[in-house]
Order: structure tokens, then C-alpha cells, then sequence
């Protein structure tokens, strides 16, 4: 019996099975229109979403929104869909093991994929013994809610830079100290997990742009915990954080080129020793740099 004569009895039962039963989990029934009888698979991929990379914490994806897409929502949030119908969306260190993206199409049709966000194993220390804050000086109590203020108000501007399209690249070659995420739970009381990553090397090496953005706070004076700070928005909701820079060399305002020098390593603010610390958010959820920029390469 040749395919095309088998396709009608086919489509009739999967309707009759549609209507009480989860379809078949096939890959090409993953995405389908809601609000409707469950439809056979359809063969044209440019009506189903289709992804490019980990759907894991702390990952981030770049999808295609299904042909005719006008809205696209994930968990209820707006996400732009940019003109090529592609769009950025990432996964908190800590978000949960599912996530859904509505697509709404122009004839109003709504396409839904369930996201299955596979969790990760932190760097987590336990310690028997109470964490050792320093005593916050009246001078830190005075400053901060200012630095704060201007950390959030680099967040809130959003650029229309395409960077976040782009292979990030290692702003330095160096060995990793601090993984993102790791975490030291003392006495059983979690303290807060670290926020990017840290790559060790001397003060002045040159720190490069890992990918196009626009410059959306630039330091003039080193804040009390990150030094030096450099934040630069790659469009689409992403942003780079670079602390503790000796040296910045760009200003805010400034479009800068992945692969461009932007400053240098330092240890200004709180650090013990020359290092970068490159901390990735898109939105309020923060992204592991190891998996926008792949493996370190080695140093040479
Ligand atoms: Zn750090």
C-alpha cells in the first residue's frame, strides 16, 4: 500500500483519538495549533518553533517563531520577535524544570510549546561555621544605595544592538577561579551564589567585548563591591557586567564591536586579586557565560 493511500485512515484517527487523548508525542506533532481539533503533523517546519541551543538553567536559546508569528509570550512576558522572526529567551541559574512559549499568529491561531529546562549541579560548599560580613562601614551605607540606583537604571536601557544574535567570545583567556552559580551554604543558611565568572589574570590584561553592544554604564569612580564596572546591552534583553577593571576605555553611549578592547583587569572594589568577573542577564534572570561562550580555550 503505497503512503498516500494510507494517509486519509490515518488522519481520521488521529482526530477520533485527538479529541480524548494526548497526541503522539512525535516530533512534528510538538507544536500545533490550540483552540482546535489536534491537526496531523504539518509538514511545512516554518509553522512550528525550531531552537538553537541548551534548554538548561542558566542557558539561553535563540528560537524562530512559527511563520505569521505577531506575539510571542514566555510565561505570560512579552518577547520581541525580531524581523527575521528570530528571538531571544534564557533560563534563570535557578528557574523551573518547564517554561511555555505562546506564539499568536496573525489570523489570531496561538501556537504552544512546552519547554523542558533541564536543571544543573551547582558548585555548592557547606560550611559548619557563620559567614564573616564585614561590618558595613557608614561610608558603604552612604554610597551604595546610589551605585545601586545607577546599576539599575543601566538595566533599564535597552539598546536596539544585534549582538545577542552573535558567538560570544572570551573577554579574557585565562583559568576560571570562580564558577558561575557556586554557592556556600554556612550553618545550613545559604549565602547568595555567585553571580558570573571569574577568570584570573594580572591587572592590565586587555578585556575584549564578547559581543556588539552598546555601552549602558561606564564607572567614573570604582563602586565599593564591583570596582571598576563596565555594562554593556547586547539587545533582546542581555546584558554584560564586567567588574573590578583597572582600566575603562569606553564611554556610555558607545557602540562597541565583539572582539573590541574595552578595558583592562584590575582589582578595584572587592576583590582579593587581579581578576575579571563577566556576569550575563537577559532580563532579571542570570545566565551562565560559560554557555554563551563554550569552553575556555586554552591560555596560550
Ligand atoms: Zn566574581
Amino acid at each position: 500500500m503505497s503512503l498516500a493511500a494510507r494517509l486519509p485512515a490515518a488522519a481520521a484517527l488521529w482526530v477520533l483519538l485527538g479529541t480524548c487523548v494526548d497526541l503522539p508525542r512525535a516530533g512534528a506533532a510538538d507544536a500545533y495549533a490550540t483552540g482546535a481539533l489536534p491537526q496531523a503533523p504539518q509538514a511545512d517546519p516554518a509553522s512550528r518553533f525550531a531552537f538553537e541551543g541548551q534548554m538548561i538553567q542558566g542557558g539561553a536559546v535563540i528560537g524562530v517563531a512559527p511563520k505569521g508569528a505577531t506575539l510571542l509570550t514566555l510565561d505570560g512576558a512579552s518577547v520581541p520577535i525580531a524581523l527575521d522572526r528570530r528571538f531571544l529567551i534564557a533560563f534563570d541559574r535557578d528557574a523551573g524544570p518547564s517554561a511555555t512559549l505562546v506564539a499568536t499568529l496573525g489570523n489570531g491561531q496561538q501556537v504552544r510549546k512546552q519547554l523542558t529546562i533541564a536543571p544543573r549541579a551547582w558548585d555548592i560548599s557547606r560550611l559548619n561555621t557563620l559567614p564573616k560580613y564585614p561590618v558595613p562601614r557608614p561610608e558603604f551605607e552612604r554610597v551604595r544605595p546610589g551605585e545601586l540606583a545607577q546599576i539599575n537604571a543601566a538595566r533599564r536601557m535597552q539598546s536596539d544592538s544585534t549582538g545577542w544574535r552573535q558567538a560570544m567570545l572570551w573577554p579574557v583567556v585565562g583559568r576560571i577561579s570562580t564558577l558561575f552559580g557556586s554557592q556556600r551554604i554556612y550553618a545550613g543558611e545559604p549565602g547568595s551564589y555567585h553571580s558570573g565568572i571569574d577568570i584570573a589574570r594580572p591587572t592590565g590584561t586587555v578585556v575584549l567585548a564578547p559581543a556588539d553592544g552598546v555601552v549602558v554604564l561606564a564607572a567614573a569612580k570604582p563602586f565599593t563591591l564591583e570596582g571598576n564596572l563596565l555594562m554593556v546591552d547586547h539587545g533582546a534583553g542581555l546584558n554584560s557586567a564586567f567588574m573590578h577593571l583597572s582600566k575603562i576605555n569606553v564611554r556610555v553611549g558607545e557602540h562597541v564591536r565583539r572582539g573590541q578592547p574595552i578595558g583592562a583587569v584590575g582589582m578595584t572594589g572587592r576583590a582579593t586579586g587581579p581578576h575579571l568577573h563577566w556576569s550575563l542577564k537577559w532580563r532579571d534572570s542570570r545566565i551562565d557565560p560559560l554557555l554563551l561562550a563554550g569552553p575556555m580555550p586554552v591560555a596560550e
